[in-house]
């Protein structure tokens, strides 16, 4: 049996990887501040530690009172259109927290580390789909702070032998409401949970952010991978790591859909009609952006077996029609970045 670390496993991804570790009968450690997470999110055979990235004695703690067979690095600043006004604080944040827990991974000896990466490395990608060898060329201050990131755990393989794996995620969409997971974002700003929550009734109408893309129906596409399929390619890149060699994986579903072609798939699974009007583009939304990840089909045997649109709407209509108020724990609303800051944390200006 192996142990590992989550930093963020309360929160969306990273609690349906700490889900799948557990169910495969491995320890698991998480590590979250509970700002943006959910301590309801994390299976009761997991150990949660309450503690901010920025906290180096209590990351040193946790090195010191456990021995870990690898890390995985969800924890992070993920908002696009937030990283746009608040630029420093994502990158100051998310690079610096990404060296602080691979830097006390490596001190412990504990080398592999999986880090939760972006399509948003890519920025405006001149081919379609994007494989692992496309030009990296951000166009926001998260996807910068990413790559950063990335470079940073190229060192830490360099000079400490840390052996990293950085997944690429397109669309992470969908739930497990059998296990009581799903998402839960506040503010939640993702196509998906809104549309849902506008059929609901318990949002307002959806904005179709641009309808004048050079696309088929006019509406950006993207590529959603459901959220299981992504943590069992989490699982099969910590085995792969023990082959010794870093790397980088690209991963989506396999198939583009329009804004357009998702509100559909919204109103054949739930039968209601989803309430919508259209607006102006969202600034720094490239038209298309669908991922070749046949690296990681290739490499690690894996295959997206739950990454079907009307799949990933059904599992994802089951968690909010049954979790209207996600997990029911929001004490506060507004910017997770600037509501959340512990005091002692300094934020560049
Ligand atoms: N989108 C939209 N209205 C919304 C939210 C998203 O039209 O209220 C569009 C957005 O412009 C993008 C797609 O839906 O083309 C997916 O956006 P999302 O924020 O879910 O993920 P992203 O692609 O930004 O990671």
């Amino acid at each position: 049996m192996a142990r590992y670390l989550v930093s963020g496993g309360a929160g969306y991804v990273g609690s349906h990887v700490v889900l799948a570790l557990t169910r495969r009968g491995d320890q698991v450690v998480v590590l979250d501040n509970l700002r943006q997470g959910h301590r309801a999110a994390i299976p009761g055979t997991a150990d949660l530690v309450e503690a901010d990235l920025a906290d180096s004695p209590a990351i040193a703690e946790v090195f010191a009172n456990w021995r870990f067979d690898g890390v995985l690095h969800f924890a992070a600043l993920s908002l696009v259109g937030e990283s746009m006004r608040n630029p420093l604080v994502y990158i100051a944040e998310n690079v610096a927290n990404t060296a602080r827990l691979a830097g006390a991974a490596a001190k412990s000896g504990c080398l592999r580390f999986v880090l939760s990466s972006t399509a948003a490395l890519f920025g405006y990608p001149e081919r379609t789909p994007i494989d692992e060898d496309a030009r990296l060329d951000p166009v926001s201050p998260y996807g910068e702070s990413k790559l950063m990131a990335e470079r940073a755990l190229d060192w830490a393989d360099r000079l400490h032998g840390l052996r990293s794996a950085s997944l690429r995620y397109f669309n992470a969409a969908g739930a497990d409401p059998e296990a009581g997971i799903g998402e839960d974002h506040e503010p939640e700003t993702h196509l998906i949970p809104l549309a849902i929550r506008a059929a609901l009734g318990l949002a307002p109408p959806l904005t179709i952010f641009g309808a004048d893309y050079p696309t088929p129906d006019g509406t950006c596409i993207r590529d959603y991978v459901h959220v299981t399929d992504l943590a069992d390619a989490h699982l099969r890149v910590l085995d792969h790591l023990r082959q010794g060699r870093s790397c980088r994986f690209n991963i989506g579903g396999g198939q583009g859909h329009s804004v357009r072609q998702v509100l559909d798939a919204v109103e054949r699974v739930s039968g209601r009609p989803v309430p919508h009007c259209f607006g102006e583009r969202r600034p720094g939304d490239p038209p298309v952006l669908v991922a070749a990840s046949g690296r990681l089909r290739r490499e690690t045997g894996w295959q997206p077996r739950h990454s079907d649109l009307d799949a990933i709407i059904r599992s994802a209509w089951a968690w909010h029609s049954r979790n209207p108020y996600g997990f029911g724990d929001r004490a506060g609303s507004g910017s997770p970045v600037l509501a959340a800051r512990p005091a002692k944390v300094p934020v560049p200006s």
